[in-house]
């Protein structure tokens, strides 16, 4: 399976990092490798000082696909989550002012926390989805699924021009503000709507 993922798809997080406004999704993506399922520990890893909490909805493919129309896009997901897009945000700085990829800043281990995946027919509207991250209690992170610049359907359809889409993938769509460090010991919880989805314990 692979990890993909789309930047700067978030108005309000755009702006915290001081960023412009993309005229097609930004895409990376990150290894297997860097899969966190179960609610297991997430550990700081030794060679970054700002590791950053990124919340977002992930999608989960459930069947293979190349140049899918935007149209036909929702036939090609089958589960809405929540994962932490874990990101060495100094690591990726010194990337982006040397103009280099953000693969180790965004790839390294354990840094693809996903929970479990809901069915979409629990969601009435998958275009009005809100989730929220908590840490150590307190709400750090709100997102709507309405307030995505790119939607479900045109990331996939973007995505699947350039990639083709297997059963079993994973689609991290981006955070809103919030964004910052976490510490050894945070808790991090994890919502889609009222329901805690994750949880997440910084060693
Ligand atoms: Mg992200």
């Amino acid at each position: 399976m692979k990890i993909l993922a789309v930047g700067k798809n978030y108005l309000d997080h755009i702006k915290e990092m001081n960023s412009d406004r993309p005229e097609e999704p930004v895409i990376f993506s990150k290894p297997d490798t860097a899969l966190l399922m179960n609610n297991s520990v997430f550990y700081l890893p030794d060679f970054s000082n700002n590791v950053q909490f990124e919340a977002e909805l992930i999608l989960r493919i459930c069947k293979e696909g190349k140049n899918i129309e935007e149209k036909f896009a929702h036939k090609y997901f089958d589960g809405i989550g929540f994962g932490i897009d874990f990101t060495a945000r100094d690591l990726q700085q010194k990337a982006k002012e040397k103009g280099n990829p953000w693969t180790l800043a965004k790839g390294f281990n354990g840094s693809a926390p996903v929970s479990e995946f809901l069915p979409l027919s629990t969601f009435p509207d998958i275009h009005n989805i809100s989730f929220s991250l908590q840490v150590n209690g307190v709400i750090r992170q709100n997102g709507n699924s309405k307030m995505m610049l790119f939607d479900f359907g045109k990331i996939i359809s973007y995505i699947s021009k350039f990639i083709t889409l297997k059963k079993g993938d994973i689609i991290f769509t981006g955070t809103p503000e919030g964004v910052d460090k976490v510490s050894m010991g945070d808790k991090l919880a994890g919502f889609i709507e009222q329901n805690k989805i994750l949880e997440i314990e910084v060693r």
